[in-house]
């Protein structure tokens, strides 16, 4: 049940590197089926945020929980993975020699949570997942396209329909549409506006109409802290946010 109590909870989160503190006591909260965007000029920690929920950093102190039982703190990188925590990097990373159909193959998430063999049957249950996701990612009628031959927007789909796969209870998307047309930049607000409700997802991103076209509430990073948080229209209007925006 994705529909109640917050799926990630950060509490006073610290991060130090040589003495300069990248998180300084953060706090974020996202409830279950929230669509998050967290924005923030250069530097302000949110790669070190993501890193710290995904096990890739590890705070210097403050806790940090994924539902209510899950404590981040005490796993690794591909235990938090496990858990059910997916994140998609900047970088588009598809397996280009496959078909567009078998990248979302591989990536399915079957009982013993390893990579399936391309040559295992797929059931009818699965094949419909698959088809369901391609619909989703708008990439139907590019299934059987080797996933190379893709434009950069799609391929940032795919990825997106890979993490999917492995039906991940919480998503992390880093700049998902750096380097998107804004045909693309469209669809994939399109794209998240129909996941979120469903799924509970925390997307970094520095393109504002993109922000304003998906996020109900808004938290802006500055100097390792949430500066404010709340709608587009509050948080672009508060005068802390301004200044750090424009004041240098
Ligand atoms: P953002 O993603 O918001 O641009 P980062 O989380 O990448 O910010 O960085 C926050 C601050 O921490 C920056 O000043 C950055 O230089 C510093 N920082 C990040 N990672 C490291 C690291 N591994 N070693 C030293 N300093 C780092």
């Amino acid at each position: 049940d994705v529909s109640h109590g917050p799926i990630l909870y950060l509490d006073s989160i610290s991060v130090s590197f040589d003495g300069f503190k990248a998180l300084n006591n953060l706090n974020l909260t996202i409830e279950a089926g929230e669509l998050r965007c967290i924005i923030g000029p250069n530097g302000a920690g949110k790669t070190t945020m993501m890193d710290v929920i995904t096990g890739k950093t590890r705070q210097d102190s403050g806790t940090a929980f994924f539902g209510q039982t899950i404590d981040l703190t005490k796993l690794t990188e591909p235990e938090i993975a496990h858990a059910g925590i997916g994140r998609k990097f900047q970088k588009p990373s598809v397996f280009e020699h496959h078909t567009v159909f078998e990248n979302l193959e591989l990536a399915m998430k079957t009982d013993k949570r390893v990579w399936r063999s391309l040559f295992a049957k797929l059931s009818g249950e699965e094949k419909s997942r698959i088809e369901e996701i391609l619909a989703l990612i708008k990439l139907s009628d590019k299934a059987n396209l080797p996933a190379g031959l893709l434009a950069h927007g799609q391929k940032q789909w795919l990825e997106i329909g890979m993490l999917l796969m492995q039906e991940p209870k919480l998503l992390l998307l880093d700049e998902p549409v750096a380097g998107m047309t804004d045909f693309e930049t469209e669809r994939t607000a399109e794209l998240l506006n129909e996941l979120a409700g469903q799924h509970s997802i925390v997307v970094v991103e520095h393109d504002m109409e993109f922000v304003g076209a998906i996020a109900r509430t808004v938290t802006v990073l500055h100097e390792g802290s949430v500066l404010a948080e709340g709608s587009m229209d509050k948080v672009q209007n508060d005068e802390r946010v301004i200044e750090v925006y424009l004041g240098r």
